[in-house]
């Protein structure tokens, strides 16, 4: 695609990379197929083609951002469908990530839209934080019908919310220090939502990677990986928590370190993507991409690393959702389904395998009525094959399936830790005993 930013303008960074993803498209529209938002209503405009577009005329005019342009990109999922069916290599992530700190820079929202994602940006990130609000939305969930308008995103909080008691953190920490360890060290992300509403995946986590021989530790001074902020356009605050990370993640490299494992695939993408978002800070570039370069999915040590043996468990079919972040943001397609398999589970994959669950990080919250339509058409397809479980391999994925399918949904590390030893997952001890 022909541009024609001003040269001054190209001395920003960001405007450069911009214009360099801008020229590889070729306006195909292959991408147009595959995108989420366009399939639900045919506008080009949420498309991303048309998206490219109006990003195009937005940046190289250095225009304010209108209210139709900002409804198109927040309605965009970050979902990165596009990049995996471009034949062109259009980086849209750090396109569309770009427009976003552009729109949040320049453009003033309403009143009650910037106070929610205000005090969406100062909970999710911090586990006590959100801890403490998800208990409070407990008690205010009733009054979620009621919220209509402009506060139909704290509505989608409320709903989204679990609806009993959040379960207990996790008891069984990393082991420091006495186990041998023939694999080498690992750290293991923390995490922000994911400890705080399912803490068992982290715990299942250890138990497998200790089992598959790496000793397994947290990193002091880690924080949330920056993925939500990101995606709210907030790219200083992304860009601190990026540089606490590095800080804190280099002094365990140092100390000589195999991994640093991820087990929610959107925090995964992010992380890996450090090197790019440090690219400018020359105190920071070179151990950002240090850092990036040692980021993995947990399927992917997994997979290097061989299963432990199996366990004797029962057969059970298992509906895989792949994240968008891991089949599109970090192209991990069959990995986590061949570790299923090898654990002695039946993979069943669903339609549409392709197409976002709605949830997006804080899409679900902000965009509501599409993330629904999504979230709709993921659970159907989901429950048409016929299934014992579903699983996948990220928090956010999870929780919004669960909302919509009315089912628990593990992720593949808690059946993983489970067919080589470790205890049955909540969900399916109760199933299992209900059937015997
Ligand atoms: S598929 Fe790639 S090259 Fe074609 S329109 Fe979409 S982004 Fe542009
Ligand atoms: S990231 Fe997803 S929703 Fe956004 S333009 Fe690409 S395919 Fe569409």
């Amino acid at each position: 695609m022909q541009t024609n930013f001003p040269p001054a303008l190209l001395a920003d960074a960001d405007m450069a990379s911009s214009a360099g993803v801008i020229r590889k498209c070729v306006h195909c529209g292959f991408c147009t197929a595959t995108c989420p938002t366009y399939v639900l209503g045919g506008n080009e405009l949420d498309s991303p083609r048309g998206r490219i577009y109006l990003i195009k005329d937005m940046l190289e005019n250095e225009r304010a951002p209108s209210a139709d342009v900002v409804k198109h990109i927040d309605r965009c999922l970050s979902c990165l469908s596009c990049m995996t069916t471009c034949p062109s290599g259009v980086n849209y992530m750090h396109l569309v990530d770009h427009a976003r700190a552009y729109i949040e820079a320049r453009h003033r929202r309403p009143p009650m839209e910037r106070a929610l994602r205000t005090l969406v940006a100062a909970i999710l990130p911090y586990p006590a934080r959100l801890r403490a609000a998800l208990r409070a939305a407990r008690l205010a969930r009733p009054l979620a019908p009621l919220l209509k308008g402009r506060l139909r995103p704290a509505a989608a909080m409320l709903k989204l919310a679990p609806a009993g008691p959040l379960p207990a953190p996790a008891r069984a920490e990393p082991r420091r220090g006495d186990a041998p360890a023939p694999r080498g060290r690992v750290v293991l992300l923390q995490g922000c939502a994911e400890p705080v509403l399912r803490p068992e995946i982290r715990a299942a986590t250890a138990r497998l990677l200790e089992r598959c021989g790496y000793r397994v530790e947290f990193a002091k001074g880690e924080e949330c990986c920056g993925a939500l902020t990101a995606h709210m356009g907030k790219a200083g605050a992304a860009r601190q928590a990026a540089r606490r990370n590095v800080d804190a993640w280099m002094r365990e490299i140092e100390a000589g370190l195999e991994a640093i494992v991820i087990t929610a695939s959107g925090c995964g993408t992010h992380v890996k993507d450090y090197g790019f978002l440090l690219r400018d800070d020359p105190a920071y570039a070179d151990r950002a991409a240090r850092v990036a370069a040692l980021a993995r999915d947990i399927s992917e040590v997994l997979e290097a690393a061989g299963l432990p043996p199996r366990a004797d468990i029962p057969p059970l079919r298992v509906a895989y959702h792949p994240p968008c972040s891991i089949q599109h943001g970090q192209k991990l397609v069959s990995g986590p389904q061949n570790l299923l398999r090898a654990a002695g589970f039946e993979v069943r994959m669903p339609a549409e395998a392709h197409l976002c669950c709605g949830s997006a990080g804080t899409y679900n919250i902000f965009q509501p009525q599409i993330a629904g339509e999504l979230g709709t058409r993921k659970a159907a397809a989901l429950a048409r094959l016929n299934a014992d479980i579903i699983a996948t391999g990220n928090i956010g994925c999870a929780v919004q399936i669960e909302h919509h399918a009315g089912a628990p949904v593990l992720h593949i590390v808690e059946l993983l830790d489970w067919a080589t030893g470790g205890p049955v997952p909540l969900p399916l001890a109760d199933r299992l005993s209900g059937t015997r």
